[in-house]
């Protein structure tokens, strides 16, 4: 297959990360004879420096012409000023938006090899596999007004909420197929008690859910969730909620497999590539881990997961991604571990010696 792979490395651990994946990508191009076409672009904090703007013309276009995007992670202390005009997430999230990503998939399935890694006791870690269908380009992240203004005489701030029927029925119906390929169980997280948005919310899952008759379905408050994500983890098949409410909840997800580190995401959307599979935007859910950046210790299993993830989904190929998360998979059973991941006293290995292991694995 020939394709055409923009990377972001993006800011702080970013650019090492996607250094590893890129590594594998290369690997898996030679072995299984394919010829991926992969070029770098600025996004995020590094972007602004240069041009001014976190998301460049010149970006956007390569992005909007790519079979599919891998991206490291944007931000840092240098770029936090809240009363700046151009800030490193406004690159990301316009460029979720632009490629029209409205749904973000986390799969979370702890390695058994991991279970000590997690703050979380054995027992409520074994059997956790589940997979969080976040909504993406709706929600309070971009509702309108948002703003600050004077009321009474003080300083105001506004962010607004929103979500239309066919925001919710098309993240929906996504998370429902997912779940026809998987355990057949859906959980949809709101706030339907408060939130007039909750309610629609749950009212168009429930709507959507019609056309599935063989897949369950469970309404959960994001409060209660939160909480059964720790008291009941193994029960979770796949989740889809809005938003903010996903930003959040897959965080705390992240804690069951041991290190945000581990951690792939895939974010889809409607648009295909010329190979007739959806152009999505691949990227690990951590941020740019500015405490430890430029230390060549940064984990990079979520970022070669997430080009795991890039094969299947983008390109169909199946095998290919299955090579990458066996590889991952054997390097961990061997006692492999990066830094965030080594018992106390063991010392961990370098993002560049883990990725090197992992990539030798590749059958
Ligand atoms: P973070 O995910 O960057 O880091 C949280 C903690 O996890 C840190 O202690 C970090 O060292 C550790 N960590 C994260 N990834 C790791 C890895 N691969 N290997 C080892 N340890 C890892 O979150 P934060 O500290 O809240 O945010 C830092 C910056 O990242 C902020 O500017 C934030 O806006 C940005 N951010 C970006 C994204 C994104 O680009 N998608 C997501 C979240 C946060």
């Amino acid at each position: 297959m020939k394709a055409k792979v923009i990377i972001l490395p993006g800011d702080g651990i970013g650019p090492e990360v996607i250094g590893a994946a890129t590594d594998i990508l290369q690997s898996v191009a030679c072995k299984f004879g394919h010829d991926f076409l992969i070029k770098s672009y600025l996004l995020g904090g590094c972007a602004i420096d240069s041009y001014g703007t976190a998301l460049p013309e010149e970006t956007l276009e390569a992005c909007l012409e790519a079979d599919a995007v891998l991206l490291g992670a944007v931000g840092g202390p240098k770029w936090d000023d809240p009363t700046a005009k151009h800030r490193p997430e406004q690159g990301l999230l316009g460029l979720r938006k632009a490629l029209g990503l409205f749904a973000n998939l986390r799969p979370v399935k702890p390695h058994p090899d991991l279970l000590e890694a997690s703050p979380l006791r054995r027992e409520r870690l074994e059997g956790v596999d589940l997979l969080v269908v976040r909504e993406l380009t709706g929600g309070i992240y971009f509702g309108q007004p948002r703003e600050r203004r004077t009321h009474n005489g003080e300083v105001q701030a506004v962010d607004t909420m929103t979500y239309t029927e066919s925001e919710i029925r098309r993240v929906a119906k996504l998370a429902f197929e997912a779940a026809g390929q998987r355990r057949r169980k859906v959980t949809s997280v709101d706030k339907a008690n408060v939130l007039e948005c909750s309610r629609l919310w749950r009212q168009t899952v429930a709507e959507v859910a019609l056309a599935y008759p063989d897949i369950s379905l469970e309404d959960l408050l994001v409060d209660a969730a939160a909480m059964h994500l720790i008291t009941r983890p193994a029960t979770f098949d796949v989740i889809v909620t809005a938003n903010l409410f996903g930003d959040i909840l897959t965080d705390e997800a992240s804690v069951l497999s041991g290190s945000m580190g581990n951690l792939p995401s895939a974010s889809l959307g409607e648009t295909q590539n010329r190979h007739g599979y959806p152009r999505g935007l691949y990227e690990p859910i951590h941020g740019s881990a500015p405490d430890i950046a430029g230390r060549g210790i940064a984990n990079p299993i979520g970022a070669i997961l997430s080009t795991a993830m890039m094969l299947r989904h983008s390109f169909g190929l199946e095998d290919e991604a299955n090579a990458i998360e066996t590889a991952v998979a054997a390097t961990l059973s061997e006692g492999y571990r990066t830094v965030d991941l080594a018992p106390a006293g063991q010392e961990g290995l370098s993002t560049q010696d883990i990725g090197q292991i992992i990539t030798g694995k590749l059958a």
